[in-house]
């Protein structure tokens, strides 16, 4: 069997939350997710989602799921949607979340390559406050989506841990005072850089970064039980095992390019 690619591209994220909101979409954007489109007609009927949770673990690939299903038990029971989505090359961090938050692919965005710029185009970051929605980063300090995200009219929430980052991210869930909130967590990728994909202390963090996620999802169903919520659980790129135990992306294959995304919507009380 040739390597196959999943056919959802992550150039899908932005179209789909500005669907979810009801707000325009850009002509020069990747259209919405068509899944998600049918699950915000089931779940939300007419009414925009006035809230919207992203979070962000790194590296973690479609494979992981496939080989430690289990390990996503939480994830997959808190979601409506698992779903294979193919990254963008090169398979690096500010390459692809640059492209998830504006729809388009590198040679569009610029970002071709690990460098971290600030981003000249337009991203969620840009349309939402235009329409006046709030948005709000919780990142760690030097991480690509606490750089190539600044100068907009958003608040950033930067801090040296995942911890630190954490903490903040559900204090400002209960404080609803945010119409999206972008959570950060790059310690999967961190580890499994130095210890494989699938050493223990690497899938010990990939269980942390998914019960982080259903933690969140938690605190949405009781924190935002008055609004309509469009979450989600996506990563960038994968990952794939190197020589002495190591790991490492940014290859134009399947380890790298598939990745696990989970979404769900929850319709106000
Ligand atoms: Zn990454």
């Amino acid at each position: 069997m040739e390597e196959l690619y999943a056919e959802l591209c992550l150039t899908s994220v932005c179209a789909s939350v500005l669907q979810a909101m009801h707000l325009p979409l850009p002509a020069q954007i990747a259209p919405p997710n068509p899944l998600l489109a049918a699950l915000r007609e089931k779940k939300l009927g007419d009414r925009p989602a006035d809230r919207v949770l992203l979070y962000n673990p790194d590296a973690v690939a479609l494979w992981l799921y496939q080989k430690y299903t289990a390990a996503f038990a939480p994830a997959a029971l808190c979601s409506d949607l698992a779903l294979p989505v193919r990254s963008v090359m090169p398979t690096v961090t500010p390459v692809c979340f640059a492209s998830m938050y504006t729809g388009v692919l590198p040679e569009i965005h610029g970002i071709r390559k690990y460098t971290k710029p600030v981003l000249q185009t337009k991203t969620l970051f840009d349309y939402l406050p235009a329409q006046g929605k709030r948005c709000a980063i919780v990142s760690t300090e030097g991480d690509s989506i606490s750089r190539i995200f600044l100068e907009r009219n958003i608040d950033y929430y930067i801090y040296d841990s995942v911890e630190e980052v954490n903490e903040t991210a559900l204090a400002l869930l209960a404080a609803d005072n945010y119409d999206l909130i972008t959570i950060y967590n790059g310690d999967y990728d961190g580890t499994m850089h130095r210890h494989g994909p699938e050493g223990a202390e690497s899938l010990a963090v990939l269980e942390h970064n998914v019960a982080f996620y259903a933690q969140l999802v938690s605190a949405v169903q009781r924190h935002w039980r008055g609004h309509n919520v469009f979450y989600g659980f996506c990563p960038d790129h994968g990952c794939h095992e190197i020589d002495g135990g190591c790991g490492s992306h940014g290859l134009d294959m399947t380890e790298d390019m598939n990745v696990i995304h989970f979404y769900g919507m929850q319709a106000a009380e």
